[in-house]
This record gives structure tokens, C-alpha cells and sequence, in this order.
């Protein structure tokens, strides 16, 4: 990117703003929190000007931005605030201030309640329900939608807020408030996202376990399944312990790359890389062609044809629905397949009702010999009737003996 000519201009207008008396707050509110996390995000998603310090002495190390393209990323906001980045040097933090001085003056004087309400909230629970309940007698057309738990619709939802979000009957620094409020907290959040104490998978901010293995949240009925599910981690942890595994389920360093690979600005401004997702793709499906497990339990057995996108979408549904990160799934495939073939040998209830099965249509089928009809079979054997026609179906051999028996 080209360095502009602007370090040229007057610098006095750009310390006058810096120095005049608009400053964030010091006890910082998710408000504050979401703009300073977007301006970031636009400076890192290009509108930062590139330059090597030591060829310019003079910027002294100074952020600068790329004016045009910082009101681009972030239009109509600049245009709304009339800042004019020309004028303020184009001094990255002093646009930034410049904004942020905007927002409080517009905020106070037309929306002094709502500035204060958002200003006192803490956590992001109780942000989320006041946005809900602010939304729920609003028409917010054209909105993205959200899903409260979900980071990256959550903070997308926020940006749309603050860049196009309208309020009928309201000042437009009410959507952009709220907008700003839920990049802060969502995106905050975002960054407390964990992983699973037992398996490779993220987990929820907070959350010990991955939706997998949490028996937090589970209703009445599903209480047990979700027992089981725990009980099932816990066996197959113990069992990578034991191997030796820990290294190629949870590396931290490699944990800790792949949850740092997820920024704001992929989420806001995504792009796609230089090559498509030509090369991502083609390690994703080797990863799959050695993955037979992952491939079944996300119903990808056509992924050889299948394009990055709904290869991911697939993984995301059914493998781990917290790993945002479109790049990550090559060796989180690898790591959910060692995974899921450990959790299949810590099955033993589903293996013994398998052998028990077996068992019962081998005596099925003796009895079938015997000339026995269906439903004798079935009271017999303990079964229901819809059972042995079922087995019928399924073992060709119990199939074979039938046909014998009706002719
Ligand atoms: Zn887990």
C-alpha cells in the first residue's frame, strides 16, 4: 500500500485533537470496548498505512490510515460523524478519538438514557437480554439475525447495527450504540472461548466442556444422554492418557494458534484467500480420505466433490460447532477421527447390545428351523414382533431360513 503524503500537513491540528479533552473513559463500557475493537479491525483489514518506520524518521512510529479506505470499511459512520481524516493527519489514533468523541456528544445530547444504561452493564448475559428486549417491539429491517450464543453472527449482527441498522422512531445513534455495545461484548467473549477439559473440540466461554460433553443445560429428558455422552469422554480421555495421545488431541501451542487465527476483522470483513480455498480445500479432503468417522458422523460421504464452504458448514454442524475458524478444520478432522475412534472403543454398551443382538437372531434363526412362525419367535425370545420382521430385513441369512420355512 502507498504511504500517502499526508505526514506533510500540519501536525499541530492533529495534537490539538489529541490533546483537547475527548478521551475514552477510563472504566471502559462495552460501548467503548466495540469501538476500539472495530476501529482495530479496519486498520488490520487494510486501512492501516504499511510503511517501514526506519525509512520515516519522521512518522515516529505512528499509526496512520488510509483515509479512503477506513471510511470504506466503516461507511456510513465516518461520513455520519463528518470527520474528515485529511484534516486529523490522517493520525489513526486521533481519528479514532475524533469518532469516539462524536458517539458520546451525539449519545448524550439524543439518547442520554441509553448511554447510561449501556455504560453500566457488565456482563454480556445482560446485554444480550436487554437487546433482546429492546428488540422485540422493533422492527429492524433488512437485519441479519443472530444467534445469541454464536460470537461471530452476534458480532456481525453488531456491525450491521452500527453501520446500517435503523430504528423507526428513534435517533440513529441508538442502533449504533447498541451495535457497539455488542461487538464489545461479544467480541470480548469471543476471545474467553475455551476447550473441552475431555475432547479436542472449543468449548463456550466459560464452559468447562464442549456441547458434546456439557450435562449443564440438559433438560429432563435428555439428562441421561447427556450422562452418557460425559461418561463416554471421560472414558476416552483416560484411554488417550494411557496411549500417550495428548500431544495429537491437544497441543496447547497449537490450540492456542488456532483460537488466536479467528480476528475480528476475518469475521467482519471476511475474505476469501489469494487462491480461493483451492489449496485449503485440497488438504481438507486428505485430511477426510483418512477420516472414515468424521466423514460419516458429518454425512460428508460425497466430500471429494464438495466445495470448502459446505465442507465446512458440515464439519461446523456436526463436529464441533464452536470452531469458527474456516481455516482450522484440516487438523481438527485428523483430531476428531483419533478422537471419535477412541470414544467407539470406550463404547461398550452399544458393542454389547451389538454381540447381544447377534446372539438373539442366531437363535431366532434356529428357531425359524424349527418351523416357528414370527410371532412365536418373538414371544419366545422376548422381542417384539416388529423386532424379528426387522431382523429379518437386516440378516440375509435369517431372510434365507424364512423363505424356506413359508414355502
Ligand atoms: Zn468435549
Amino acid at each position: 500500500m502507498q504511504l500517502h503524503a499526508f505526514w506533510c500537513m500540519s501536525d499541530n491540528s492533529a495534537r490539538h485533537y489529541q490533546n483537547s479533552k475527548c478521551k475514552v473513559p477510563a472504566r471502559r463500557s462495552f460501548m467503548a470496548e466495540g469501538w476500539a475493537a472495530l476501529h482495530q479491525a479496519a486498520l488490520d483489514a487494510g486501512a492501516e498505512v504499511d510503511y517501514w518506520p526506519p525509512d520515516y524518521p519522521e512518522l515516529r512510529n505512528r499509526s496512520y490510515i488510509d483515509g479512503e479506505q477506513y471510511a470504506a470499511l466503516l461507511q456510513p459512520l465516518i461520513e455520519l460523524a463528518g470527520i474528515d481524516t485529511t484534516t486529523l493527519g490522517e493520525r489513526s489514533a486521533v481519528v479514532k478519538a475524533a469518532v469516539w468523541r462524536w458517539i458520546t456528544r451525539l449519545a448524550k445530547g439524543h439518547a442520554p438514557a441509553l448511554w447510561k444504561y449501556l455504560g453500566g452493564l457488565k456482563s454480556r448475559q445482560a446485554l444480550m437480554s436487554a437487546f433482546a428486549d429492546f428488540k422485540a417491539g422493533k422492527r429492524l429491517a433488512g437485519n441479519p439475525g443472530y444467534v445469541s450464543r454464536d460470537p461471530v453472527t452476534v458480532v456481525r449482527f453488531g456491525f450491521w447495527l452500527t453501520t446500517e441498522g435503523k430504528v423507526s422512531g428513534e435517533h440513529p445513534i441508538v442502533p449504533i450504540l447498541w451495535g457497539l455495545a455488542i461487538i464489545g461484548a461479544g467480541w470480548g467473549e469471543h476471545l474467553r472461548c475455551g476447550y473441552c477439559r475431555l475432547c479436542f473440540r472449543r468449548s463456550r466461554p466459560s464452559e468447562p466442556y464442549c456441547d458434546f460433553h456439557t450435562q449443564s443445560g440438559a433438560t429432563k429428558e435428555n439428562r441421561s444422554d447427556a450422562y452418557i455422552r460425559y461418561r463416554r469422554g471421560c472414558l476416552a480421555k483416560a484411554l488417550a492418557d494411557k496411549r500417550g495421545l495428548e500431544s495429537s488431541l491437544w497441543d496447547d501451542r497449537v490450540a492456542k494458534h488456532s483460537n488466536e487465527r479467528l480476528t475480528l476483522p476475518n469475521v467482519l470483513f471476511p475474505m476469501t484467500p489469494a487462491d480461493g480455498w483451492k489449496s485449503d480445500r485440497e488438504w481438507l479432503v486428505l485430511s477426510l480420505e483418512r477420516a472414515p468417522r468424521v466423514v460419516k458422523q458429518a454425512k460428508l460421504s460425497g466430500f471429494r466433490h464438495m466445495p470448502h464452504e459446505e465442507l465446512v458448514a458440515h464439519l461446523r454442524m456436526y463436529i464441533d460447532p464452536n470452531e469458527w475458524d474456516d481455516f482450522a478444520w484440516g487438523f481438527r478432522v485428523l483430531r476428531a477421527e483419533i478422537w471419535l475412534t477412541l470414544e467407539g472403543e470406550v463404547s461398550p454398551g452399544k458393542r454389547g447390545r451389538g454381540r447381544r443382538t447377534s446372539m438373539l437372531v442366531q437363535e431366532a434363526i434356529r428357531l425359524a428351523c424349527e418351523g416357528a412362525a414370527n410371532g412365536e419367535i418373538a414371544v419366545r425370545l422376548g422381542v417384539s414382533a416388529p423386532a424379528v420382521s426387522r431382523w429379518i430385513k437386516r440378516y440375509p441369512e435369517f431372510a434365507a431360513v424364512c423363505a424356506v420355512r413359508s414355502r
